[in-house]
């Protein structure tokens, strides 16, 4: 049953685009898709984005159907939520003002993989893990490998710029596009040529790329694909401190070794490096030599590849479990996994390599002064990549969350202070947006009139991105 804010017309007019299948309107599916992986618990200050519920979910299986729905949805100024995969942490799917969720899942064919040009065509909807099984075919892997890669849809993670494990060399997900096609609100449909490089004009897929979609939807993608590496070798490097596995990381990108994967973790039990090096026999080699050599000058201790292989294999563990526990179940279920805890949460900042020292030191005396713990630091993919897992210590549930939230905010706006960003792959959503005109500035002004010019009745996902 539809409710009051789009009358029972309107939700003719899309079973007349997509067929009676392709409209939910039963309020079990309307709570399930009226969010992703960010519960209230989480959310600090944001709870009440989580009030309205989706008026319809519409499930569209063409970007001419796309079409269509944007169409009708700008005639009668309904918000439109583009839902990939649904398993963002920032809430960005969340339909704060209602309207309509717009589920890609359909949109899910591998249109082509061109080993010659090293791309795959996409639609949006592409599971990560299926593209990586069909490239597998063809001895061809994604760049993008993420802990949710077998959750996460292609659209959804050009959408938030996500970082994935191999993101050391082949950087984060935008990196990967080499052209896409979008539906703008009025239903237009836009496209950018597949090449790599154009000096003819801006470049408009970048346009899409973290942007949430709300300029659009994407429908297709043209995505860079990689031949599987000839040589692989995996590399554990323990160190005394973090700040020496700092150096040692900031050292190697100077000098222009490139790892696939980086990631230096501190946790109770002491300072680990993971490196994996990838690609052609003579360049692994010596990327690995130079890379130990950097660690070791640093005083690192070598682990030789048994922990890293051993971590490598469980990378994508958390997202197997959330997959069978929580994706597309209701919030009630979604939210109760979070109940009877302290609370926690997990920032990824990014800062100038100068500065990422300086910054841990100074959120140490912020931490302590608010009794937060931090139970991980960690650089992952680039020495400006840093991240730090939280938690309250002592006092009640409600009190714990309040300091956490307080805490938050001022690690998040330290980062800002210092010339960086307060997320470096998950996206805004609604647990960031009072925080990114900060972060903008004029750049904000900016984003607001290409938002005006672009979608004037702001049909597509408002209230997102500080618009
Ligand atoms: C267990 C787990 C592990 C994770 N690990 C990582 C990780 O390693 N690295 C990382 O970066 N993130 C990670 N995430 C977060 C999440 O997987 C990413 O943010 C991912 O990029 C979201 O993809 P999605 O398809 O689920 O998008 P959704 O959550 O559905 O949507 C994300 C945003 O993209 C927009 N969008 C989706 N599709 C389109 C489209 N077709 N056109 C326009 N806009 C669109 C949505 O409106 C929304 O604003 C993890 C999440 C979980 C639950």
């Amino acid at each position: 049953m539809p409710n009051a804010a789009l009358p029972n017309s309107f939700i003719d007019s899309l079973v007349k685009i997509l067929g009676r299948e392709n409209v939910l309107t039963d309020p079990y599916d309307l709570d399930r898709y009226s969010g992703d992986a960010l519960s209230p618990s989480r959310a600090f200050g944001a709870e009440d984005s989580f009030e309205r519920l989706a008026d319809v979910v519409a499930r569209p299986g063409s970007t001419e159907d796309v079409s269509a729905v944007l169409k009708l949805a700008n005639e009668s100024g309904a918000p439109v939520i583009p839902y990939g995969g649904g398993t963002g942490v920032m809430g960005a799917v969340v339909p704060v003002m209602g309207g309509i969720v717009l589920d890609l899942q359909r949109m899910n064919e591998i249109l082509a993989i061109n080993p010659t040009d090293m791309t795959a065509e996409v639609e949006a909807g592409v599971i990560l893990e299926d593209l990586e099984s069909a490239l597998a075919l063809q001895g061809l892997m994604p760049g993008h490998d993420p802990y949710s890669v077998p959750i996460a849809t292609v659209a959804g993670t050009i959408s938030t710029n996500g970082v994935g494990y191999r993101a050391g060399a082949h950087g984060p997900m935008g990196d990967q596009v080499v052209a896409l096609e979008a539906v703008l609100a009025d239903g237009r449909v836009m496209s950018t040529r597949a090449v790599p490089n154009q000096s003819s004009g801006p470049s408009l897929k970048h346009l899409f790329i973290g942007s949430e979609g709300v300029f659009g939807v994407i429908t297709k993608a043209t995505i860079r694909v990689f031949r599987m590496p000839e040589a692989r070798v995996f590399a554990g490097v323990a160190f005394d401190t973090f700040h020496q596995g700092f150096n040692a990381a900031a050292e190697m990108f100077a000098l222009g070794v490139r790892p696939t994967l980086v990631d230096l973790t501190e946790e109770d039990d002491g300072v680990t490096f993971h490196l994996l090096f990838e690609g052609f026999k003579e360049g692994v080699q010596a990327n690995e030599k130079r890379a130990l050599a950097v660690c070791a000058q640093f005083g690192g201790r070598m682990l030789g590849p048994d922990p890293t292989m051993a971590y490598w294999e469980d990378r994508r563990q958390s997202a197997e479990k959330y997959k069978v526990s929580a994706l597309g179940k209701p919030r009630s279920v979604r939210w109760s996994r979070w109940r009877g805890r302290r609370g926690f949460d997990y920032l990824h900042l990014g800062l100038p390599i100068s500065r990422v020292l300086e910054y841990r030191r100074r959120c140490d005396v912020i931490m302590a002064k608010s009794g937060v713990r931090v139970i991980e630091y960690a650089i992952w993919s680039r020495p400006e990549l840093f991240s730090m897992l939280i938690v309250p210590e002592g006092g009640t549930a409600t009190a714990s969350k309040d300091r956490l939230g307080e805490t938050v905010q001022q690690v998040l706006e330290l980062a800002q202070d210092m010339g960086g960003v307060m997320e470096y792959c998950h996206g805004v959503g609604v647990k960031l947006n009072h925080l990114l005109a900060r972060e903008m500035g004029v750049g904000q002004d900016v984003v607001q009139a290409l938002k005006q010019a672009l979608d004037p009745n702001n049909i597509m996902n408002p209230g997102k991105l500080g618009l």
